[in-house]
């Protein structure tokens, strides 16, 4: 299979089994995304998910935040990891946002790295989620997932895994490619022991084809990692 073709393989198979991916994260608003995508670094978006109804229950708006308290705000977001950063960086955040910005979310990736706990990573994903940018976030999931696949060659870091994978995939598909990756990662393509047997992806995949074909001793039925997230794996 050449790289046009695999790439082909796998977009016809997330485009038909994942038609309507998109994030786990809760949120109503920009604002919302911006603090839950902070809140999600090396955490769950379950975990998120708990957090952020009360925290945006007390601090609806920007104003509201960057006006709370260490103490307060840490209190409410004790369970994720990181508190203590993410408590200074929801604050600095806020108080950026309202004094610089009018307390408007940035739409570019220059101006949004510049607010406290916002990375490359969360950049894209607000100019992508939001302003439908075409930006590919890469996290642990999307640079693993690629790898594997064989989308991407000798990647080293995330940015040439951003690179690579911008430009190949089709434009108008790189912000539903994004949450396809994660989740397949997710769900399926996980880190330790990727669930080949289960996987879709396998005829096109260069790790299965390469190193997990003579492991895996039954190939079953795919699944989506949509169809395992909303509860309907049954292996
Ligand atoms: S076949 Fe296995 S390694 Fe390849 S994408 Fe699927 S789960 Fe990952």
């Amino acid at each position: 299979m050449t790289k046009k073709e695999r790439l082909n393989y796998i977009i016809d198979w997330f485009q038909k089994h994942m038609p309507n991916a998109e994030t786990e994260l809760h949120y109503e608003n920009p604002y919302q995304l911006l603090v839950a995508v902070i809140l999600s670094a090396q955490c769950t978006d379950k975990r998120v998910n708990i957090v952020t109804p009360p925290l945006f229950a007390k601090y609806p708006t920007p104003e509201d935040l960057a006006k709370g308290t260490t103490e307060d705000v840490y209190e409410l977001i004790r369970s994720v990891s990181f508190a203590n950063n993410k408590t200074s960086h929801l604050l600095g955040m806020a108080k950026m946002l309202v004094e610089e910005y009018n307390s408007e979310i940035p739409d570019t990736v220059e101006e949004l790295v510049k607010l406290p706990g916002v990375g490359r990573k969360t950049a894209n994903v607000i100019t992508s989620v939001i302003f439908n940018q075409p930006h590919m976030a890469v996290d642990t999931h999307v640079f693993r997932v690629s790898a594997r696949l064989g989308l991407t060659t000798n990647a080293k870091n995330v940015l040439q895994t951003e690179q690579q994978l911008v430009a190949q995939i089709p434009t108008h598909l790189i912000y539903i490619a994004h949450h396809w990756l994660i989740l397949h990662g997710r769900y399926i393509c996980v880190a330790r022991r990727p669930k080949c047997e289960i996987c879709g992806l396998r005829p096109a995949c260069k790790f299965y084809q390469t190193d997990m074909k003579h492991v895996v001793t039954e190939e079953l039925e795919p699944i989506s990692a949509a169809e395992i997230a909303a509860g309907k794996n049954k292996k």
